[in-house]
């Protein structure tokens, strides 16, 4: 489904951030990228959504280049990879309802509208578990921390997409909060057959959710493997730490 390869890039052609990073994400599997902090995992993303040219290398989705050339470049290309961050307030607008949070990528990628938008808005409240009497009016400023993210699901939901990366989705929640998030996404992929590229730095997180796992240091990936060939032993000694420093 993703395919990234021998990726290098940098900011602004300083020091080198990613070094050569090969990724695979199959169909309907949960890719976990793990590492510490500053390894380049949230750069990874970025290059893979394009936000940040690779200095080398390339992304392919559904065997085509990312981005895809300008020709290319229509709504349906798009609506198939989605994105959610760590922080759910900065990524919703706080002048929007929920319904047009949700409403617009309907309207934009699926070219809902009317009633027929408010119909699959209500639905997909239902799928992220909130009531959509009680939350389809509601503006950002008025959902707690966990509330914030399932909108954000639910957006990226909208478009139908077969690749959603999540970058530390669940690190800015309290436990049990998370958890819950935890638990949603599991039971969509389940559901949708979505793919996730799983973004992480918590290895019980990534125990739950994952079915591979790529771990990077220093902006390389040092180990990748099915989740029991990376959890069992022998490990790279950066896996072992990783390991190591959960209870
Ligand atoms: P975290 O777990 O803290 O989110 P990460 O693995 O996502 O870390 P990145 O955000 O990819 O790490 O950062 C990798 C390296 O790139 C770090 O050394 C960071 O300081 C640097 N970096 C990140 N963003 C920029 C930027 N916009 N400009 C310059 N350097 C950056
Ligand atoms: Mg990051």
């Amino acid at each position: 489904l993703l395919r990234v390869h021998d990726v290098s890039a940098s900011y602004a052609g300083l020091v080198t951030v990613l070094d050569n990073v090969t990724v695979q994400v199959p169909r309907g599997r949960t890719v976990a990228v793990v590492g510490e902090s500053g390894s380049g995992k949230s750069t990874l993303a970025r290059v893979i959504t394009g936000l940040l040219p690779p200095l080398s290398g390339g992304v392919m989705f559904h065997d085509e280049p990312l981005p895809p050339a300008l020709a290319n470049r229509d709504r349906q290309a798009l609506r198939r990879l989605q994105m959610i961050y760590q922080m759910p307030d900065t990524a919703l607008n706080p002048r929007q309802r929920v319904r047009d949070i949700i409403g617009r990528p309907l309207e934009f990628y699926l070219g809902l509208r009317g009633a027929e938008r408010e119909r699959r808005v209500r639905e997909l409240l239902q799928m992220i578990e909130l009531d959509p009497d009680a939350f389809a009016d509601r503006y950002p400023g008025e959902l707690s921390g966990g509330q914030k993210q399932r909108i954000c699901i639910a957006r990226a939901l909208a478009a139908e997409p077969d690749l959603i990366i999540c970058d530390e989705v669940t690190s800015a929640l309290d436990q049990l909060v998370a958890e819950g998030i935890l638990k949603l996404l599991l039971r969509l992929q389940k559901e949708l057959q979505v793919s996730y590229l799983f973004i992480t730095h918590d290895i019980a997180t990534v125990r739950a959710i994952a079915d591979e796992i790529v771990v990077m240091h220093n902006g390389r990936v040092v180990e990748q493997g099915t989740k029991a060939e990376i959890l069992s032993p022998p490990h790279h000694d950066y896996t072992e730490l990783l390991l190591s420093s959960v209870p």
